[in-house]
């Protein structure tokens, strides 16, 4: 099938690659004139793995390639995924939507008759039916189909992915976007069919409960910290309970990125102009658990400098928001690196692939271009961001750089008795 991507950041980049590998002829279409020249050079401008062969690929044989202009895309397919982001608002907790209204717009005015229009972007419950009624007075159809991939694993989650979710009232277009995902489906994937709203909700239901997971077990470590209680072990214990399962339950630094965060708000936002924000008030409560596990790494740091951080040097491992991504939207290590900055102590920051972001986001803060750069002469070393290369690190790799042997694990994975064992001053957010 022919199809275009409208908007090719992390979700739109993956998705377009992705339908080239199913057999499909796509056209992926941004207005960031330099993300289209990369990628149409078979570049990948972020860093996910596995999807620099996939784009390359198929950017030389032909089946994909990239452009400006949105007439193109219409002329070009029958069928178009909108991929736009939808950031939170500054200052208001509600989504941005002006990226997806603007795509749809623009779209629809050179879209043929019977076009069908496939919603990706997460968006606020009772989109799909105002755009509905848009796409319908234009000819065309639209289908809601929420994306659920993991940023490290995109390629994989896009392919093979655990479920597919349609929501749509035209079985016409929804028969569609089932021939496009055909393969994926004949493989055994579960289809869940929805309604509009359902399927919007189906996303942020989804990461409100995964949020809501990690919140929780933070809100353990906060216990833990003040009763002596280990929260690792706390943690792998409940986790036996295969009701509750393992995943998503280690303590730490927490959430950050692109999505959770930003979603738990605008369903909140939302459910507000609904009159049902009693629904969601518990929301508030894990973000707010998540941001105050940010405060209580900058509080650990500090103690462990003395009850002061000014005129200390502080060796911060991590600047992505999690680990095989160079995400750094809403990230907690880079948000911790400037507290700690502001509160007096000279911060060099460590990542091995989120270093052009955050110097393009946090310019003020220093950066090193390596894990011992970092540490050098620190007076402690925090670890942020779980990447393989610091989850392998060992006392011994660090004790000839560093001033003291001082190092705080905020994502519990660190082995305490053997960094103690080695002389260290080892703490770590849950455990004694
Ligand atoms: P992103 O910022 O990386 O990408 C959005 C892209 O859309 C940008 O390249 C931007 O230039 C482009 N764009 C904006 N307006 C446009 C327009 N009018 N026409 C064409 N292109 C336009 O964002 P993202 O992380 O890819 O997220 C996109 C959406 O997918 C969001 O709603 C997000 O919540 C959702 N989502 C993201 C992920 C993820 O892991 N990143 C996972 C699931 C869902």
């Amino acid at each position: 099938m022919k199809l275009s991507v409208i908007g090719t950041g992390y979700l739109g980049a993956t998705h377009a690659a992705a339908m080239a590998e199913l057999g499909h002829e796509v056209l992926g279409i941004d207005v960031d004139e330099t993300k289209v020249a990369r990628l149409s050079a078979g570049q990948v401008p972020f860093y996910e793995p596995g999807l620099p062969e996939l784009l390359s690929k198929h950017v030389e044989s032909g089946a994909l390639r990239f452009g400006t202009s949105i007439a193109e895309a219409g002329e070009f397919a029958d069928l178009h995924f909108v991929c736009v982001g939808t950031p939170q608002k500054p200052g208001e907790l509600a989504a941005d939507m002006t990226y997806v209204d603007a795509a749809f717009t623009a779209l629809l005015e050179h879209v043929r008759p019977g076009a069908v229009l496939v919603g990706k972007s997460t968006v606020p419950v009772g989109t799909a039916a105002r755009l509905a009624q848009q796409c319908a007075a234009a000819g065309g159809a639209l289908v809601w189909n929420p994306e659920f991939l993991r940023e490290g694993f995109a390629v994989e989650d896009t392919l093979r992915p655990d479920r597919i979710v349609i929501g749509a009232e035209d079985d016409d277009a929804r028969a569609v976007l089932e021939r496009a995902y055909e393969s994926i489906l004949a493989t055994g994937t579960p289809l869940v069919v929805t309604d509009f709203p359902t399927a919007e909700l189906v996303k942020v239901a989804a990461n409100s409960f995964l949020a809501t997971k990690i919140s929780f077990i933070n809100a353990m470590a906060e216990i833990c910290e003040v009763t002596g209680g280990d929260v690792t072990k706390l943690a792998e214990a409940i986790g036996h309970d295969d009701r509750i399962g393992k995943k998503f339950l280690r303590a730490g630094l927490g959430f950050g990125g692109g999505c959770l965060p930003k979603d738990i708000r605008a369903f909140m936002a939302r459910a507000g102009e609904l009159g049902v924000d009693q629904a969601v008030a518990f929301l508030k409560n894990v973000d707010e658990i998540n941001q105050r596990r940010r405060a209580r790494m900058v509080d650990l740091a500090r103690e462990m400098c003395g009850d002061s951080l000014a005129g200390r040097r502080v060796g911060i491992l991590g600047a992505a928001f999690k680990p095989d991504s160079d995400d750094i939207r809403d990230s907690p290590a880079l948000d911790v690196a400037f507290a700690i900055q502001r509160s007096g102590a000279a911060v060099r920051v460590y990542d091995p692939q989120a270093m052009g972001n955050a110097k393009d986001s946090y310019p003020t803060l220093a950066y090193a271009p390596s894990i011992l750069d970092a540490c050098d002469d620190a007076d402690v070393v925090l670890h942020l961001t779980e990447w393989a290369e610091f989850r392998s690190l060992q006392p011994d790799d660090l004790a000839s750089v560093v001033r003291a042997k001082n190092m705080l694990d905020g994502r519990n994975v660190l082995d305490p008795q053997h960094w103690r064992a080695e002389g260290w001053h080892f703490r770590a957010l849950g455990r004694p």
